[in-house]
């Protein structure tokens, strides 16, 4: 697949904690703001979530303001009808099978609620307290871990004995593990190969560690002309569409400053 039109900005989106809150729909105030802005803008969707998840938090409605939707951290490609052009393969080894289960038994954080190891396409979600967690748990879970450190340690864990893997902390209760370079970074070579010349990315987690680290590394090294945005959350991204001038594309023509 080509991009329509290579001149124009590949305005790329992080989900969780960026359109909206962690594992939230989506406002209406940020449909509102996102479907008349990007009416005439090329934008990519990259979350770690798979197809399913992005769509059941943002809905078909947004969804249909994207040109391509990159799920689980890069490794599916979609189309905004859900349609699979792209899924990378992933097989979860024992050894690292048996590691997360005693991660899971020894945490001392206090309780469980199960779903703790999902397989996603081309990688592994862990959680200590669990995907059934429920709103107030994963508060509670994350204000703990805030203190503790517990996904820190166990993703440096990970990242210190299985050198082809990569360990890092996506959303605020889990870990996310891939095989080295499958992780959001793909997402700028898929987009480069489709034509991209000009790329701006916004994401929550751009500093190493977080789950959007990937692109910014890939970006730096690239030789596309880019722009990229941490943001504390939707609030703030609504702020940036609204007032920060290469969301406007008025230096359409210009290269970007990196
Ligand atoms: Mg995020």
């Amino acid at each position: 697949m080509k991009i329509n039109n290579p001149q124009k900005i590949c305005f790329v989106f992080d989900v969780d904690g960026t359109l909206t809150e962690p594992r939230e729909e989506i406002t209406n105030e940020m449909f509102d703001l996102f479907s008349s802005w990007s009416k005439d803008k090329q934008c990519f969707v990259s979350t770690g979530s798979d197809f399913e998840k992005t769509k059941e938090q943002i809905g078909q409605k947004t969804l249909n303001c994207f040109d391509l939707i990159f799920c689980c951290m890069g490794n599916e490609t979609r189309n905004s009808s859900g349609e699979i052009t792209r899924r990378v393969n992933f097989i979860l080894e024992e050894e690292l099978k048996s590691d997360l289960g005693k991660f899971l038994s020894e945490s001392t954080f206090s309780y469980r609620t199960g779903n703790h190891i999902e397989p996603r396409t081309g990688m592994v979600n862990f959680s200590v307290v669990g995907r059934n967690a429920s709103m107030e748990q994963r508060k509670d879970y994350s204000k703990w871990d805030n203190t503790q450190g517990e996904r820190k340690a166990i993703a440096n864990f990970i990242n210190n004995k299985y050198p082809e893997m990569e360990a890092s902390i996506g959303g605020s209760i889990s870990i996310d593990i891939i095989k080295k370079g499958y992780d959001k970074g793909q997402i700028i070579h898929l987009l480069k190969d489709m034509g991209a010349q000009k790329l701006v990315y916004v994401g929550d987690k751009c500093f190493p560690g977080g789950n959007d680290y990937g692109v910014v590394r890939e970006l730096k090294k690239s030789d596309l002309a880019f722009e990229w945005y941490n943001v504390s959350g939707p609030k703030d991204t609504l702020k940036l569409i609204k007032e920060n001038a290469i969301f406007q594309e008025v230096r359409y023509n210009e290269k970007i400053i990196t």
